[in-house]
């Protein structure tokens, strides 16, 4: 059983404290993805789970021992990195069996584990050719093998994909997914891109400045966030964020655009309360173009600026209150800049965040 356990981690670099003592408790063959925006902490923390960097306070374990001490080689744990830093001048089946080399196991122990590596990863027909001859998604699947053969406790991933165009991407992150299938390990996957962090991940811990903001399953991070952060963080576009006050029942968008305050949030809010609003794209859309919206709902007008017609759907920009926001249009027809439509919003999708905290009301 490998479960990893982080128990107020702190890193510091010098003077700077760069991880705020972060708690995160790591399930036996879950797929973790740490995600947040450039800097935010998540490679240093990923890098402390390694071994690659040594641990300013707190405890690490993996299974049932704490690794604060051990160094890399005696933690069973593989890493795969974005740059694949596999040898040029070996084969791949050199390249995948070099580690097992080195901890000098018999050529047929390395043989039978560069084996199944390759057939998990169809690798198989290009195991006598070297990575200059081998495409960016072919090395990268060599660069996962030569972690397989050491059938590791938990797999390490640090921004796999980064350098692979946006096609092959998706196509990896397909890949990478049936890995886990197959091989059932525990995995801690670094990103900075939220769709391959909702697409890969059983549980998605969001990083900012050295702190989880929030973790929790793809669909529980994107429909309920705990805050604005998260909330344009998840989710593409990102949800549409509008200063508002509440006002007599209802919330007062600025530019006499009044609504009903969102019933998930009635009682929830005071007169005079400073708040939020927040709603996706999705849950905005001009009547006649918009999935039934059966439950609460509000409808005004809004002028066109911007369209971005994505086949489907196309995604219309408009000003509310002064405020610029995105929407949605299903089975579209061409829209031209500067048209009126009416458009409804499902109120019963839409958030409301403390205005001074930017925590949800919830
Ligand atoms: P992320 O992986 O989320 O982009 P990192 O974990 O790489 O972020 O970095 C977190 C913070 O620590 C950043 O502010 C970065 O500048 C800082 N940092 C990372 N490595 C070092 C280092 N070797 N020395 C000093 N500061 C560092």
């Amino acid at each position: 059983m490998a479960q990893v356990k982080l128990n107020k981690i702190v890193k510091n670099y010098g003077n700077l404290e760069v991880v705020h003592g972060i708690d995160l408790d790591i399930q036996h063959n879950e797929f973790v993805v740490l995600v947040g925006p450039s800097g935010c902490g998540k490679s240093t923390t990923l890098r402390m789970i390694a071994g690659l960097e040594d641990i300013s306070g707190g405890e690490i374990s993996i299974g049932d021992n704490v690794v604060n001490d051990l160094p890399p080689r005696d933690r069973n744990i593989s890493m795969v990195f974005q740059n694949y830093a596999l040898y040029p001048h070996m084969t791949v089946r050199e390249n995948l069996g070099f580690s097992l080399k080195i901890a000098k196991k018999s050529e047929a122990e390395i043989e039978k584990a560069v084996a199944e590596a390759a057939e998990i990863l169809s690798l198989t027909e290009y195991l006598e050719r070297k990575p200059g001859a081998l495409s960016g998604g072919q090395r990268q699947r060599v660069a996962m093998g030569r972690a397989i053969v050491r059938h590791p406790d938990v797999f390490l991933f640090d921004e796999p994909l980064s350098n692979l165009d946006a096609k092959l991407r998706a196509q990896m992150r397909i890949e990478i997914k049936k890995l886990h299938q197959k091989i059932k390990t525990t995995i801690v996957y670094v990103t900075h891109d939220q769709v391959e962090a909702m697409t890969l991940a059983d549980r998605i811990v969001i990083m900012r400045d050295g702190y989880i903001e929030q973790q929790g399953t793809p669909l529980e991070v994107f429909e309920t966030p705990v805050n604005t952060f998260v909330a344009t963080f998840i989710g593409s576009p990102p949800m549409n964020l509008m200063d508002a006050t509440i006002k007599g029942g209802n919330l007062d968008l600025g530019d006499g655009v009044v609504i009903p305050v969102p019933p998930e949030f009635e009682g929830k809010v005071s007169d005079g309360q400073s708040v939020v609003f927040g709603f996706r794209a999705d849950n905005i859309m001009p009547v006649g173009h918009s999935l039934p919206m059966e439950g609460a709902h509000a409808t005004f007008d809004m002028t066109i600026g911007l369209t971005e017609p994505l086949g489907t759907e196309t995604l219309l920009f408009a000003t509310l209150a002064g405020t610029e926001i995105q929407a949605k249009m299903l089975n579209p027809r061409p829209v031209t800049p500067g048209e009126r439509l009416t458009f409804q919003i499902d109120l019963t999708r839409c958030h409301l965040f403390d205005g001074e905290t930017k925590k949800s009301l919830r």
